[in-house]
């Protein structure tokens, strides 16, 4: 019988701890699939814990990870596939958005049809505002095009073969972007569509500033074209200077040159921005590299249930 390890990050999820338990047992019955449930305590700081060593206690499926403080749902996930010695993990979202009733068919793919990894994606966009909606599109296409990637309205619904997990764990860098790195790694992989539902309870733990530095660090981790940016810029500075320089001349030969200093102002101005740019496009690299070699390690337990 083979073992499924389904890996639940959360923050202040208190009252979706026991739904989406019921609602797995409810689901998994059907498939003869050996399940083992873990929940990964992102620092809440609402009952959480609480449920969780709750749900432990009465069934010894269930295991519990407690972090010392918010470290970030990509190290949650990675948190519980380090603990995983299933044949295969199922890695969603503790509010119930992702559907549960896909799941079936996600072992199916993994089980009958050879694939290594099941993407479910999202066919339309949860409920959000259409400046999110767009701002969000926007992203995926820069991210598509910057990367080479194929990043559709990805989720981090997954499911995950041991091999999978396995490479993903072996990967050193710090900085865990989990639906990039699971593309990057390049499995044979199956998409499959789902309309995301409305969140149970409890409200989006993102905040837009948030999503934006996620963005930003994402980008940043999967792709050079920021820094191939500043040349770019700098080409196009020449380019600008060079026309101006041959406009003042045609103009003093034809002897009517401006007075002042405007262009010159100008011209240093923008020249100035360009350089400031690149510097802060630099920083934002070596912050990455200074990140990746301070090598902390990237969560901290302070509790767990009993095996
Ligand atoms: N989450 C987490 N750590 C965080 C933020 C969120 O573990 O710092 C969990 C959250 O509890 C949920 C999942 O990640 O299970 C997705 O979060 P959310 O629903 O807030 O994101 P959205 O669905 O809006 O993308
Ligand atoms: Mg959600």
């Amino acid at each position: 019988m083979k073992q499924i390890q389904f890996i639940i990050p959360l923050l202040n999820e208190a009252k979706n701890i026991p739904l989406i338990y019921d609602a797995i047992r409810r689901e998994i019955t059907k498939n003869n699939i050996d399940i083992r449930i873990t929940y990964i305590d992102d620092g809440s700081i609402d009952e959480s814990w609480d449920q969780i060593c709750q749900l432990s206690a009465s069934d010894i499926r269930v295991k519990g990870i407690r972090f010392s403080r918010n470290f970030g749902k990509e190290y949650a996930i990675e948190a519980g596939l380090r603990q995983s010695k299933a044949d295969a993990a199922i890695v969603l979202d503790a509010d119930l958005q992702h559907p549960i009733a896909l799941i079936p068919e996600m072992i199916e793919a993994w089980l009958n049809e050879g694939f290594k990894v099941v993407s479910g994606i999202k066919s339309q966009r949860q409920k959000e505002s259409v400046f999110r909606s767009v701002v969000s599109s926007s992203y995926y296409y820069i991210f598509n095009r910057m990367s080479g990637l194929q990043l559709q309205q990805m989720t981090d619904f997954k499911l995950l073969d041991k091999e999978v997990i396995e490479s993903y764990l072996a990967l050193p860098e710090g900085s865990r972007f989990f639906r990039g790195l699971i593309a990057w790694l390049g499995y044979k992989e199956k998409l499959i569509e789902f309309s995301p539902l409305d969140r149970l309870h409890g409200e989006t733990a993102w905040s837009f500033r948030q999503l934006v530095n996620y963005a930003k660090g994402t980008l940043i981790s999967f792709s050079y074209v920021p820094l191939k940016l500043i040349s770019f810029m700098s080409f196009a500075m020449f380019l600008f200077a060079l026309l101006l320089g041959l406009q003042s001349i045609y103009n003093k030969l034809l002897g009517n040159a401006e007075e002042g200093f405007t262009t010159v102002l100008i011209t240093q101005l923008i020249i100035g921005c360009a350089i400031m740019y690149g510097l802060s496009n630099i920083g934002t690299y070596i912050a990455k590299i200074y990140d990746e070699l301070k090598s902390r390690p990237h969560y901290i337990i302070s509790e767990e249930t009993r095996e």
